[in-house]
């Protein structure tokens, strides 16, 4: 992508999409020091944040597209500065100057097209569940358990959501799917900065939930977590989101949920971002495989807050990083360090990420990736 033309209005634009925190910026480098690209390469959030106070004038725009949103630099930023919400703003503004980086026209052309981002056909997005004879959400149902586009199009993605499908029919869960009118929840859009593309699925999805008084949502992904609490603002107040992973806490808790098969793994946990520093849910992930009989769960040195990003969020999973610069690939290392023989995870990108860095570092036959949701099925007896 070539250098981006300074426009004067891009700080009133950018300020206007709500993301007007850079003005309180001192330019104290905190953000540059904490950010993950400089375990691999030279990345500057400081210094965006100053060109955008400045119109972008001398931005160079490929790095732009680096920012994974992990919101390292928000928790750590003095001032409170947005600065992920500045970056998706920043690129909002690029994009609608036509300059869209190439890795991303085949998924927004898919989102755009079948809504999904995997070039899967619309009429496939249920065929995943198919001989499962999942009941259709309905009136009397209390929970719509949502296909993150992953699960729908992914054959690893599917075996993840088969796994959690088994789980709430052993908890006696009342809950139901929705057909292919479901659409993707867009977040990958919005943080890539196709505002264009994210409104029309909002807006798909907005009027499908309404029409079947949808009130109790279950997701996979903390992408979609994130996407129908903060940018799904004619849903507020009345939808409850939750990730599965806290659900599953929860039904054990209740003791509707019972683990009694020994798993005899040594487990480290990857705080997916957009679970973890996004949303805070740190506890519950911990609670359900601390739960399982057998399982050692050892943490690795940067968890929780402090987690090491797997590089996939803000449309990072659709681009391509030479593999020595892919987080995943220290991520994988460090789970490795731990003496781990499973990653456990909650996020699709997570997973996909993470498995991509195993084959890497040729590490297949020593350590795995499963969902949290897959260890507990192991346990409880659901597994597949
Ligand atoms: Fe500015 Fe916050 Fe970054 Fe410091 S940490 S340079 S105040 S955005």
């Amino acid at each position: 992508m070539s250098a981006i033309l300074p426009c004067p209005e891009v700080t009133d634009i950018i300020r206007e999409a709500g993301s007007g925190t850079f003005a309180v910026c001192m330019q104290c480098g905190t953000c540059t020091s904490v950010c993950p690209w400089n375990l691999v390469a030279s990345y500057s959030p400081r210094t965006l944040i100053r060109l955008v106070s400045l119109g972008l004038e001398g931005f160079e725009g490929d790095s732009l597209w680096n920012c994974v949103t992990c919101h390292t630099c928000v928790e750590r930023c003095p001032r409170g500065v947005e600065i992920a919400d500045v970056v998706r703003a920043t690129r909002s503004v690029v994009i609608s100057m036509g300059s869209e980086p190439v890795e991303f026209r085949g998924p927004l052309g898919s989102l755009r097209a079948d809504g999904n981002p995997w070039s899967g056909e619309r009429s496939d997005r249920t065929k995943w569940r198919e001989d499962l004879g999942v009941p259709a959400f309905g009136a009397e149902t209390e929970w719509f358990l949502f296909t993150c586009c992953t699960q729908a199009y992914d054959a690893r993605g599917a075996r993840v959501g088969k796994a959690l499908i088994g789980l709430l029919r052993r908890a006696g869960l009342s809950f139901g799917c929705l057909g292919r009118e479901e659409s993707c929840c867009g977040e990958m859009a919005r943080k890539a900065g196709a505002e264009e593309v994210f409104a029309g699925l909002r807006a798909s999805n907005t009027a499908l939930f309404s029409e079947q008084a949808v009130r109790k949502v279950i997701v996979s992904s903390p992408h979609c977590l994130d996407a129908f609490t903060r940018d799904y603002p004619d849903l507020d107040g009345s939808l409850e989101v939750v990730h599965h992973t806290a659900l599953l806490a929860r039904l054990l808790e209740e003791g509707k949920l019972v683990p009694k098969r020994e798993v005899p793994r040594r487990v480290t946990y990857h705080d997916p971002c957009y679970l973890g520093r996004h949303h805070g849910v740190y506890d519950e992930p911990r609670a359900v495989l601390s739960a399982i009989p057998g399982l050692t769960l050892v943490e690795m040195e940067r968890s929780r807050e402090k987690s090491l990003c797997c590089g996939g969020g803000g449309g990072g999973l659709w681009r391509e990083i030479p593999a020595e610069q892919r987080f995943a690939v220290l991520r994988a290392r460090e789970a490795r360090e731990t003496g781990a023989d499973t990653i456990a995870v909650a996020c699709p990108y997570c997973m996909s990420m993470l498995e991509d860095a195993i084959k890497v570092l040729d590490l297949e036959n020593e350590i795995r990736v499963r969902d949290v949701a897959e260890l507990l099925a192991e346990s409880v007896g659901e597994d597949e």
